[in-house]
């Protein structure tokens, strides 16, 4: 429909992208100023869409929607149109702000525990020499807060917005809020403020090598056992879709 190459997993779109690709055409929505949405998507996402309409429809009107997580990866391989590579939401964040440092653009941090956006800012600001960052937020408010974030927002004018306030609640607040933020393009992005302020580890990188980032994440934070059982879920109704399209490509 959008006429870019893209390859649907379980009903959802990912876009055939390397990562210089992606960094390419993000830096492309950040200028265009139309309040285009980035979408990082991993296995986990990909499976609540399967059982979310709503997310659905946001991730396929998203402008970018990168695959980031081995995961996504494979499923691309099993079902026969292999994406180029993994593109990881937190790596597409750093390749965005080295962009915005060179070029000049405004940048905006909204999400997590009152603190870490600011922290984060400050450790982009000194990693990336002339970065702009119009604003920051934490990402524990309330209805009764929402004006307020969105005028704080609006009246910063950035390029680029990240939003770390979990998926797929970031997905669906952007989705709401977007049209009034007046914003290039938003990214949710996680708990990659986390990592960039320094309260949050990413995997060793032989782990990220491996494909074993999962792991790692579940290690440190058992809790989100029940998040990842969406993993296996996710596999097996990859498998299935392969069979399927077997099953329809002996029937033609
Ligand atoms: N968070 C937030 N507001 C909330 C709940 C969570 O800002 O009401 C933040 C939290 O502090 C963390 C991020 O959202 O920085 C979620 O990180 P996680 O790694 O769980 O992201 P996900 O894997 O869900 O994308």
């Amino acid at each position: 429909m959008t006429g870019r190459p893209t390859v649907e997993l379980l009903g959802v779109s990912i876009d055939r992208v390397t990562f210089d690709a992606a960094v390419e055409r993000a830096v492309r929505l950040a200028t265009a100023r139309q309040g285009s949405l980035a979408v990082t998507a991993n296995a986990e996402l990909v499976w609540a869409a399967t059982r979310d309409a709503e997310l659905r429809t946001i991730l396929n009107r998203a402008d970018l929607v990168v695959a980031d997580g081995a995961g996504v990866v494979w499923a691309s391989r099993v079902l026969g149109e292999p994406l180029p590579q993994r593109v990881a939401g937190y790596d597409l964040m750093l390749g965005l702000l080295a962009a915005a440092a060179e070029r000049g653009y405004r940048v905006y941090l909204l999400g997590g525990r009152p603190g870490v956006a600011l922290r984060a800012a400050a450790v982009a600001r000194e990693r990336y020499a002339g970065l702009r960052v119009v604003g920051t937020a934490h990402g524990y408010f309330g209805p009764e807060d929402e004006p307020a974030v969105r005028a704080a927002i609006a009246r910063a004018r950035p390029h680029l917005l990240f939003v770390g306030l979990g998926a797929p609640r970031q997905e669906k607040w952007l989705a709401c809020n977007l049209p009034a933020l007046g914003v290039g393009l938003a990214m949710g992005v996680g708990g990659s403020l986390d990592v960039l302020a320094g309260v949050r580890r990413r995997a060793p990188d032989w782990m990220i090598r491996a494909n074993l980032e999962w792991l790692y994440r579940l290690l440190r934070e058992p809790r989100r056992i029940g998040r990842q059982l969406a993993l296996p879920r996710f596999a097996l109704a990859v498998l299935a879709a392969r069979r399927r399209r077997r099953g329809e490509d002996r029937d033609h």
